[in-house]
């Protein structure tokens, strides 16, 4: 396509800047510390000097969630920490994506009772499920990576904050992992 073609498509413009605001985005993640139980060892030992989380760009765990783009929830969620995860993800400036670590953290994995909540997706919209018990850092690394190609393809502007509601709403409606029979239906 000549340059002159590729001026006058009215996406050219802003699609290159998305490609740039994409790339910078997606290679300078800064996760909020979000350790919840033994999941959150192998989150830590992907941030070590073994893994080195920094050759990707994304070593810089926060401890505030106003400094954070990314939550990895690591490990069994109660329900006495619910609202302080969300709360903290609430804190998060957008854009902000969410990876659910580990089993525990995905679907309550073995803690299938009144005290763990049946998987983050009831509290927070989930960009990535991990799966594992507990998953290894190189399994972490790999998720950041898918987190990393969606990242650098979407779109600018509000439409983020869409997506999240519209996964937010799907999860809440889904049936509840208690009710869900499987193949004992
Ligand atoms: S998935 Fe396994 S390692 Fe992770 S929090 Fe649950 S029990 Fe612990």
């Amino acid at each position: 396509m000549s340059q002159e073609n590729q001026a006058g498509n009215p996406g050219f413009l802003l699609t290159s800047v998305e490609t740039v605001a994409g790339l910078a985005q997606s290679r300078s993640l800064w996760p909020v510390t979000m350790g919840l139980a033994c999941c959150a060892i192998e989150m830590m030992a992907t941030a070590g000097p073994r893994f080195d989380l920094a050759r990707f760009g994304w070593e810089v765990f926060r401890a505030s969630p106003r400094h954070a783009d990314v939550m990895i929830v690591s490990g069994r969620v109660s329900h006495k920490m619910a609202p302080i995860v969300r709360n903290v993800y609430d804190s998060m400036p957008e854009p902000k994506w969410v990876i659910s670590m580990g089993a525990c953290a995905s679907t309550g994995g073995m803690f299938n009772n009144y005290a763990v909540v049946q998987g983050a997706d009831h509290i927070v919209p989930v960009d990535i499920y991990l799966p594992g018990c507990p998953p290894r850092p190189e399994m972490l690394i790999n998720a950041m990576l898918e987190l990393t190609k969606q990242i650098s393809k979407r779109p600018l502007l509000g439409h983020r904050k869409e997506i999240a509601r519209a996964v937010e709403a799907a999860a809440l409606a889904a049936t509840p992992t208690h009710a869900q029979k499987g193949l004992l239906a």
